[in-house]
């Protein structure tokens, strides 16, 4: 089981995932500018971060910490060329993505499985340019799907939620995110998805006071000291208001 949790910035978010022998692994991820803006060490900002999740905070209020604190910069990679003459790569080998959905099980498996099955058509005569060529498509379209669903994530973490709770689109996120994306069908699912999520983002970025631009709520908050927008708040988020309706439909 993985624990995901929000952490109130409008761009990060937590891992917890229960190892071996009482052993976790936590982290966090956040925006650059926002780890700079606090100037503080790495403790003290991890720890300022545990305390803006309950859910998180609680989980592991009596942790002790068993490994050097460790910071990483983007470790996303592409490799351009999947395959050879007798050799395709897969997982890890061939792409890395941002691991918030939980795709590098999901690369490695599945293009492993079509990795197989490339081999199986070529020793049974098939052409190895063919299979190997239409291995190499399938992979990169399906990583590269993953690649703009995540991208969307960061770009308007609002945006994503909304969808991700709205009944009309929800389960359709779910199915994206329960993997093997590299079907036709469900790489379709996901470009529909994409598509209707990058027109949402087109129409909230065109309304300068739509609640769901990055900033926007901590804005409200600050210059209405402290009440939330009703449901009824013009683009406030809630897709049965009247402004948000318009900015999420397909
Ligand atoms: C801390 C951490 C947490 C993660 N959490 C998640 C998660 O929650 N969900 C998720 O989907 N992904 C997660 N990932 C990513 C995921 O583990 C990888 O994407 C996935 O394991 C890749 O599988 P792979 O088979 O391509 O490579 P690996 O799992 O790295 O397997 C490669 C294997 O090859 C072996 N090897 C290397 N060189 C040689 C050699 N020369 N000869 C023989 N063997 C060799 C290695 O020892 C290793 O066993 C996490 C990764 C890390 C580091």
């Amino acid at each position: 089981m993985i624990f995901l949790h929000f952490l109130g910035f409008e761009q990060a978010w937590a891992w917890d995932i229960p190892l071996r022998h009482g052993l976790r692994s936590v982290g966090v991820v956040v925006d650059k500018d926002d780890f700079k803006k606090y100037g503080t060490d790495n403790g003290t900002f991890f720890n300022s971060l545990v305390r803006r999740n309950r859910s998180l905070a609680h989980s592991i209020r009596n942790a002790e910490r068993v490994r050097p604190w460790w910071m990483e910069g983007d470790y996303s990679y592409k490799i351009d060329k999947l395959r050879g003459n007798g050799w395709l790569l897969i997982g890890d080998a061939l792409r890395f993505v941002d691991p918030v959905f939980s795709t590098g099980v999901d690369v490695a498996s599945y293009s492993a499985l079509y990795a197989f099955d490339s081999i199986e058509k070529v020793l049974g005569g098939g052409d190895e340019g063919v299979a190997f060529g239409e291995y190499e498509l399938r992979i990169n379209d399906g990583v590269d799907a993953w690649y703009e669903i995540i991208a969307l994530f960061y770009k308007l973490q609002n945006l994503f939620t909304i969808f991700a709770v709205d009944r009309r689109f929800r389960e359709k996120v779910v199915r994206i995110l329960q993997g093997n994306i590299y079907i036709p069908e469900s790489l379709q699912r996901a470009r529909e998805i994409i598509n209707m999520m990058n027109n949402a983002h087109d129409r909230i970025m065109a309304q300068p006071n739509s609640l769901l631009r990055r900033g926007a709520i901590a804005q409200y908050l600050s210059t209405h000291n402290g009440s939330r927008p009703s449901a009824k708040s013009p683009g406030s988020g809630d897709p049965s208001a009247e402004g948000a309706l318009t900015t999420v439909e397909a």
